[in-house]
């Protein structure tokens, strides 16, 4: 049987159940460049050259991580109430136990979905 794990607690929710996913996408932010003429006519070689010798050491995925880096999380509807009160500071442990919403009920009263 498939199922999924739930990133913040670990309990394990059925292909079916409710369950939340989280994209987080971090970005390095860069300000607009402005460039001028003297920037385009300067010779880069030393600053590129320089930046390569600094890099050369470094660890590939922690260098890639300084620009971007996409998280998914898979939240079961606990975790997804703790996420959404805090998301800087998600701890699956402060997840309230106020029941889920019933989602399929929710659209039933609606009038969408079968009777
Ligand atoms: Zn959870």
């Amino acid at each position: 049987m498939q199922y999924y794990v739930c990133d913040g607690c670990g309990d394990r929710m059925a292909r079916h159940d409710l369950r939340y996913t989280v994209t987080v996408e971090v970005r390095a932010a860069y300000d607009e460049v402005e460039v001028g003429l003297t920037d385009l006519v300067r010779s880069h070689r030393q600053e590129i050259l320089g930046l390569i010798e600094k890099m050369r050491d470094q660890d590939a995925k922690a260098l890639e991580e300084q620009v971007y880096k996409k998280i998914s999380l898979d939240l079961c509807p606990r975790c997804q109430r703790a996420f959404l009160k805090a998301p800087l500071r998600f701890h699956p442990e402060e997840a309230t136990d106020a029941p889920p919403v019933d989602i399929d009920a929710f659209l039933r009263s609606l009038g969408f979905g079968g009777q």
